[in-house]
């Protein structure tokens, strides 16, 4: 490659701005907690009361005054009267006074007066527990093995936390314990930015339904389904525009329906690339504001990036491999602004070659790869044959590493950077 080529080449961070300066986070809406999974919250959250409500036990055993238990030891047990039970869920007039103990079960509220618990196995009724004893249901005294501190084993009231206080702040990424956190709360619907919904195009004549009889010079459209499969893996909803012909009534009409369906961004594969058949740029450019990129990378050079009517269109190339590191790159961050994250990039670590990579490209490129762990490094090995078609190079990838632009070769044993594929990025 010359080196006006290479300077006419956009860089990968230049493509990548210029996609990120036309979207914006989208709007919000009410979602149930169990559907607003992974999604970026819209509101701060508050609690409204303390959390646990009140003060229970956080063991089975008997709520008892600490200061009753001074000293006491296997051979000199401290002996307490029982004057009732509190089950979880529970609630009792029961008052413990110096000289007298209440069985608790884990949850439940600590009766007034007590202010320790002291665990069955610390008492002879643990004994029982283990079948050293008759079971000790009519008992009436208890004897307590070990002294307790005051709050032993006694969960206070808003120690997880406290009424009043902001437990979540707009822009949380929601995960598991967080919607756990927002049930404890007692809120079963919170305000989360929408989730884009994305556009699906494919390009070609020679592309088949993947339930269509094989046929000669055909092949089956897959990056609909790859890319479908990252819209929904990144938190969009795919809406499929199903194939396009390369005539500009068909590819015309296939974005209309897309337009007409409110999408917020298309994403379309192929017929964007230099030695293309003109339709797809033909009809692109004649819908909307169009540019039609070299990106400097390698697989994925060409890049179509615009608005149609408005909608952010991002034009992958059609191969396969090709079009999946472009929407790695390229969709991916311009979804997740979409969806109100912060974080755009994805996980890297640093590698140790277990085989050497040469990059004759001058472009950045990114090598499919496995990336192992070994003895707290890491190292990586290719997938093989790196073609843009191969998309079985992916198949066995968990990583990309990246071969930088000027780099011609990097060396086994020498260190690169990997994007790490299925690991989530972090805020
Ligand atoms: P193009 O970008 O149109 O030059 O296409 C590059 C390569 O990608 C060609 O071999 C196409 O047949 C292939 N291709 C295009 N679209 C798809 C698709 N939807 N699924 C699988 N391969 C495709
Ligand atoms: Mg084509």
């Amino acid at each position: 490659m010359s080196g006006d080529e290479k300077k006419r080449m956009l860089p990968v961070e230049e493509a990548l701005k210029q996609i990120l300066a036309l979207v914006r986070p989208l709007d919000l809406e009410s979602a149930p907690i169990l559907d607003a999974l992974n999604r970026v919250l819209g509101e701060e959250i508050r609690a409204e009361y303390d959390i646990p409500p009140f003060a229970n036990s956080a063991m089975d055993g008997y709520a008892v005054l600490a200061s009753d238990t001074a000293g006491a030891s296997q051979e000199a047990p401290a002996t307490l009267r029982i004057i009732g039970n509190v089950a979880a869920g529970y609630t009792s007039d029961l008052v413990v006074t110096s000289g007298t103990a209440v069985r608790i079960m884990t949850g439940a509220p600590v009766p007034a007066g007590a202010d320790a618990v002291v665990r069955f196995e610390d008492t002879d009724e643990g004994r029982r527990l283990q079948g050293e004893m008759d079971a000790g249901r009519e008992r009436t005294e208890i004897a307590v093995y070990v002294p307790a501190e005051p709050r032993l084993n006694v969960r206070e009231a808003g120690e997880d936390v406290r009424a009043g206080e902001v437990v979540l702040a707009a822009g949380a990424v929601l995960r598991s314990q967080e919607i756990g956190l927002l049930a404890s709360l007692g809120r079963p619907i919170v305000q989360v930015h929408r989730k884009p919904r994305v556009a699906i195009l494919a390009t070609g004549d020679e592309l088949l339904e993947i339930t269509e009889p094989m046929r000669p010079g055909k092949i089956r459209n897959s990056n609909e389904y790859s890319n479908a499969a990252l819209v929904q893996l990144y938190g969009g909803v795919p809406v499929r525009l199903g194939i396009a012909r390369d005539n500009v009534e068909d590819l015309k009409g296939k974005l209309r329906a897309g337009l007409d369906q409110h999408v917020d961004m298309f994403i379309t594969s192929a017929g964007v690339s230099v030695g293309d058949y003109d339709v797809v740029k033909e009809v692109l450019g004649s819908m909307g504001q169009m540019n039609f990129w070299q990106v400097r990378m390698k697989p994925g050079k060409p890049l179509a990036f615009g608005t149609i009517e408005g909608v952010p269109l991002i034009g992958l190339p059609g191969n396969p491999v090709s079009a999946m590191v472009s929407f790695e790159q390229f969709v991916r961050p311009a979804m997740r602004v979409m969806q109100g994250r912060i974080a755009l990039q994805k996980q890297t670590v640093t590698v140790t070659l277990d085989e050497d990579i040469s990059n004759k490209s001058g472009r950045r490129h990114f090598t499919r790869a496995i990336v192992t762990e070994r003895d707290g490094a890491y190292y990586a090995t290719t997938t093989g044959e790196q073609g843009s078609g191969i998309l079985t190079s992916m198949v066995r990838a968990n990583a990309l590493v990246v071969i930088p632009e000027d780099v011609r070769h990097v060396a086994k044993g020498e260190s690169a950077t990997a994007q790490m594929l299925d690991w989530p990025e972090i805020e």
